[in-house]
């Protein structure tokens, strides 16, 4: 999975995307001896998260088990989310005088877990609190216990000079659950400032982590496991950001911790993670290996980098074309397109190889030559059940 694979015409390019003017031998080759397509992970027109996107390919409908990102974020930086707790972005903050006057708290990156274990741990109402850190100023909250509902909102005011926002719920079910957040935030406003890292920052002239600000509030959903859903036993996910893991996690595949060198960004060391992954196929019936460089890349509008870091993985995954008896599949979960900087509804290339596969007459793996490929259009619920079909996991649906 290349993370924001699809792209558009780039003019310094001749019209091709990034990965048209990449030289990837290794795509092409399988390419040639597979199936290829253009993949809608959603449907159609709508611009994919990266989070939907991820549910879609592992076979979910989105539209279904989506309940918003904090339960996603929280299962990304490894709180261990229950179905049914409610899951809530934070950000550590700075308040002066009631007013919000740093989203970020200076985008804080020292002693964060310090600000978490104050927080952590603690219960309110009979709810049991429990909230982990986060890369720089985020982190994320789950609350646990009966009558919970993530009909509330939070207090972000997503702007600077601003009061924070009162927490309301959304319907009569909510009211409890915001009472709960409402004296958390009450405590913590009291708690945060008198934590020695602040009195230190503030002493350093920087904005201490005096409050936190929580938004978009989700129920953690109950997902059928991945291996259920295929007709698997194991399911193994090699990744480096950490978002990715907690989708994986939530699917009830086995995450694959730390791998040396492996960032979840550009910098990553792909010959690491190409071989974890590659001693994972050894007792895993599937393996899900994340690759994220060229979805930041296409948010920086890089699109030389763009190109670079595809052809870097071509060269890292070389030998996988060697693979014997082994469904491959290689896409992107949307497009993020250079010129926009952000998610397209752009179909993202696909392909899957595998002996004895009807092949197509694509040699090229890049947005225009598959789309004359075999696969057509497929939407990503697809894919997952493609690959297991190939693979000889299915079951004949009817007589
Ligand atoms: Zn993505
Ligand atoms: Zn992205």
């Amino acid at each position: 999975m290349l993370d924001g694979l699809g792209d558009l015409p780039v003019d310094e390019f001749g019209g091709k995307t990034p990965l048209e003017a990449a030289d990837t031998p290794t795509f092409d080759n399988l390419a040639k001896s597979g199936i290829t397509g253009l993949m809608h992970t959603i449907s159609p027109g709508i611009i994919p998260g990266s989070d939907t996107a991820h549910l879609a390919l592992f076979g979910y409908d989105p539209r279904k088990v989506y309940t918003g990102r904090g339960p996603f974020e929280a299962a990304g930086i490894g709180l261990n989310a229950h179905s049914g707790d409610i899951a809530l972005r934070a950000n550590f903050a700075t308040i002066n005088n009631g007013i919000i006057v740093d989203r970020r708290a200076g985008r804080i990156r020292e002693r964060t877990h310090e600000i978490a274990a104050l927080i952590n741990d603690r219960e309110i109402e009979g709810v049991k609190i429990l909230f982990k850190e986060g890369t720089e100023h985020r982190g994320a909250l789950l609350l646990r216990g009966e009558d919970l509902s993530p009909e509330i909102s939070g207090n972000d005011p997503r702007k600077e000079g601003l009061l924070p926002e009162k927490i309301d719920a959304a319907i009569p079910e909510g009211e409890f659950t915001a009472q709960v957040l409402r004296k958390l935030v009450n405590q913590l406003s009291k708690d945060l400032p008198r934590l020695d890292i602040n009195q230190e920052r503030k002493a350093m002239g920087l904005p201490p982590a005096n409050y936190i600000l929580f938004r978009g509030a989700g129920v953690v959903p109950t997902l059928l496991p991945f291996t259920q859903i295929h007709g698997v036993d194991t399911a193994t996910c090699v990744a480096g950001g950490g978002f990715y893991k907690g989708i994986a996690r939530l699917a009830g595949m086995k995450v694959i911790e730390s791998i040396t060198g492996v960032t979840g960004g550009t910098n990553t060391n792909l010959s690491a993670k190409k071989d974890t992954a590659f001693s994972a196929l050894d007792d895993n019936d599937f393996v899900f290996l994340h690759i994220k460089g060229a979805d930041n890349l296409g948010h920086d509008g890089d699109f030389i980098g763009k190109k670079k870091f595809i052809e870097r993985i071509d060269d890292a995954f070389s030998d996988l074309i060697e693979l014997e008896n082994i469904v491959i599949s290689i896409t992107g979960d949307h497009s993020t397109p250079c010129s926009i900087k952000d998610h397209s509804s752009d179909p993202t290339p696909v392909l899957i190889s595998f002996n004895g596969i009807r092949c197509d007459e694509v040699s090229k793996f890049g947005e225009r030559p598959v789309s004359r490929g075999g696969l057509g259009h497929i939407i990503g619920t697809d894919l997952s059940r493609l690959v297991m079909s190939f693979a000889g996991r299915s079951k004949k649906f009817g007589a």
